[in-house]
């Protein structure tokens, strides 16, 4: 880890020009990481496009007060390559999870560095700094800022608490460690305000999101004596209540406080006939590796697969795999 933080350290002395991306659908680590990344470069002089394949969430808005976060166009960029020096991926164990953004990065000739924090053996063609061993990729970033003597400051240290916070549920999932906690402790220092980022990220509901979310809970579908619980949110449902993709976020969540429930699932309908499946286990279930029998991938207790076919078909063949999850782990 810390030959390849010095080697990461080098690269960014030597070079001028960055990309930083991450996943399509991007979470509060995928862009609290790159956010807070990009402005450390850029108080080391740096010039730094920050760029993904979907929009950036409304509820991460805050973190871009300028928004200077960009939206990749497929259509003006077809056949390009990135031009510049070195490109940070974040948060990716796939080449696919780049979406549209794949082709301009993969083929670029730019120096590819990828951090992350999924069980993985790293991608293809690129420095790869993978610790499964971290909560969220944005520890990463603030462990390579601090490896390089940098303090992060209050805007930085807000994206980075982000990152932390979503991908350990606010501190209860398992890979909330002691060090987590010293790393927050450390960022409240630097000046983030829990109290302000935790509204900003899961108090900003509109009405027709939470009326959605009671919708999806009075359908909710449990099997296996409550240890398998589903819920489904259809286009119809989003197009009647007024509700965008990007406000979908934590929608899996709520399922989880059911008792005794083992595996949590979200069938989500998007559009051009995708169905983005969400996978969390609270007990020995590994959701990786269900994941992984459709293509998906992730962590062991969060996952996510993204699959082309009517969402009635996609729920079905699923659910006929997670059954046999649950009911292997008696
Ligand atoms: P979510 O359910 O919140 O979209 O994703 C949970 C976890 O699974 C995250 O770590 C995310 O990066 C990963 N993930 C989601 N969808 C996919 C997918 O289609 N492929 C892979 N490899 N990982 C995914
Ligand atoms: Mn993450």
């Amino acid at each position: 880890m810390e030959e390849k933080r010095k080697a990461i350290a080098q690269l960014i002395q030597k070079h001028q020009r960055f990309l930083i991306a991450t996943h399509m659908n991007p979470d509060g680590d995928g862009v609290g990481s790159e956010i807070a990344l990009a402005l450390f470069l850029k108080r080391l002089g740096r010039d730094v496009e920050v760029c993904n394949e979907t929009p950036l969430p409304r509820v991460f808005g805050f973190l871009d007060p300028e928004g200077e976060v960009e939206h990749f166009d497929p259509i003006r960029q077809k056949g390009a390559t990135y031009s510049g020096d070195v490109i940070f991926i974040l948060d990716i164990a796939n080449w696919d999870r780049l979406g549209a953004m794949r082709d301009y990065v993969m083929n670029s000739s730019a120096a590819k560095l990828c951090i992350d924090h999924h069980a993985s053996p790293g991608l293809e063609g690129c420095l790869n700094l993978i610790d499964p061993q971290a909560c969220a990729t944005g520890e990463l970033v603030y462990d390579l800022i601090r490896s390089m003597g940098g303090q992060p400051e209050q805007r930085c240290a807000e994206a980075l608490y982000v990152a932390i916070m979503t991908d350990t549920g606010s501190f209860r999932f398992q890979n909330t460690t002691p060090k987590t906690h010293r790393i927050a402790a450390h960022l409240l220092e630097a000046g983030a305000d829990p109290s302000y980022i935790y509204q900003q990220v899961h108090e900003q509901s509109s009405y027709g999101r939470l009326r959605l979310l009671g919708a999806a809970l009075v359908d909710l579908k449990t099997e296996e004596k409550n240890r398998l619980a589903w819920v489904k949110v259809t286009q119809a449902m989003m197009q009647q209540y007024g509700v965008e993709n990007d406000e979908l976020e934590g929608f899996v969540e709520l399922p989880r406080s059911l008792r005794g429930v083992d595996l949590v699932i979200l069938f989500l309908e998007a559009p051009q006939g995708m169905v983005r499946v969400s996978l969390r286990s609270k007990g020995n279930i590994d959701v990786h590796e269900l994941a992984s029998r459709f293509g998906g991938g992730g962590h062991n207790r969060a996952s996510g697969i993204h699959l082309f076919a009517p969402l009635d078909e996609a729920i079905e063949k699923v659910l006929m795999e997670a059954r046999k999850a649950v009911r292997s782990q008696k």
